[in-house]
């Protein structure tokens, strides 16, 4: 799409149209039948997001659950365990799927206000080899985590501390390149790539989405050694993941990382504009965001006027989420002129 529609969506980054140069890759994309790894487009991909994060091997996988369960499932068995945060996508948004088709247990923790989960809690949690205890297997992280960076040097020192005991480790990195953008900006690096490596090299395993920020219509990878990504592969074709001419997916998610990734800058400096368009409205609290996600809470009066304030929006073709807590998230089909949109319709909302 060259024009942005008149529609703003910021429901979530989920929502965007391949753009013409994508559906120009897909439909010129040489295709074969993946379940024989015959599929040319599906392989450039894979070496190319294994490549760029420094892994052996991936495994393009049609969602980002479907990789997160293939990666716990890879990492742990029956009766083992993985430790993760309550606020996790793997935990608490994807059905319960470990548990459910691998029976891996989790061990979930609380977050600390900045999304990390203690390394006192991590290692507490980390059980002794006994019989009455499931195997700690696997720490599973997210970054970002609700938009937000983890710090770097908190990354290493808990992939670090799994390390020594001997614990694997998995990064939800669903927003990774929105993380490696936020992390690029906070060291002053332009190579928003190396930044991803940076904290993908912390993981054994890592899952990437190309269909959040990056733009693409579907698919997620998933990163790991070789042997890693064989097992994977057995638990997607079981989970119903073995695709055909996926090649025309691959393709949208191959351009999503040559043309898509060093945009997300932008999506992160709208998301600033939105924040900063909304501070001071009596009745919100507005966190300042990292990336591209923007949560607004709703406290006092205001709180009883959450739908309708949505309803009123949505009526504007201004749209969101949340009820106490609004979340509007910016992404490549939205741009300046929508966000201030956005904030003026608000704003107008609290002065009625
Ligand atoms: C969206 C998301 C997923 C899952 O992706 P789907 O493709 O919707 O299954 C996993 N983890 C995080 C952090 C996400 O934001």
């Amino acid at each position: 799409m060259t024009e942005k529609s008149s529609v703003v969506d910021l429901r979530s980054d989920t929502v965007t149209q391949p753009s013409r140069g994508m559906r120009e890759a897909m439909m010129s994309a040489p295709l074969g039948d993946d379940v024989f790894s015959a599929d040319p487009s599906v392989n450039a991909l894979q070496e190319k997001i294994a490549a760029l994060l420094g892994f052996e091997a991936a495994l393009f996988v049609p969602t980002g659950t479907q990789s997160n369960l293939c990666g716990i499932l890879s990492h742990c068995g029956r009766g083992d365990e993985y430790i993760v945060g309550q606020q996790a996508h793997c935990y608490r948004w994807e059905g319960g799927g470990a548990a459910v088709f691998g029976s891996v247990q989790p061990q979930p923790l609380d977050h600390a206000p900045d999304g990390t989960l203690p390394l006192a809690q991590i290692e507490a949690s980390i059980k002794p080899d006994d019989a009455h205890f499931a195997r700690t297997r696997l720490l599973a992280l997210e970054n970002t985590l609700g938009g937000k960076l983890l710090p770097f040097d908190y990354v290493q020192a808990a992939t670090a501390l799994a390390r020594r005991k001997g614990v694997q480790s998995h990064l939800d990195g669903a927003r990774l390149f929105n993380a490696a953008t936020a992390q690029a900006a906070l060291t002053d690096s332009s190579d928003v790539r190396a930044e991803a490596r940076r904290i993908a090299q912390c993981f054994d395993s890592v899952s990437v989405c190309f269909s959040k920020g990056l733009g693409a219509p579907i698919g997620s990878a998933l990163v790991g050694s070789r042997d890693f990504i064989a097992r994977a592969h057995r638990i997607r074709k079981m989970a119903g993941g073995g695709m055909r001419q996926a090649g025309l997916l691959a393709a949208a998610a191959a351009y999503a990382l040559d043309q898509h990734v060093d945009r997300l800058a932008d999506d992160h400096a709208l998301a600033v504009r939105l924040a900063h368009g909304l501070q001071g409205i009596e009745g919100l609290t507005v966190e300042t965001p990292h990336t591209n996600i923007v949560f607004v809470d709703l406290t006092g009066a205001a709180q009883s006027r959450s739908a309708e304030l949505l309803a009123q929006l949505n009526a504007q073709g201004i749209l969101a989420t949340g009820l106490y807590r609004l979340r509007f998230v910016t992404h490549l089909d939205v741009d300046a002129a929508g966000v201030d949109r956005a904030v003026a319709a608000i704003r107008a909302f609290f002065k009625a």
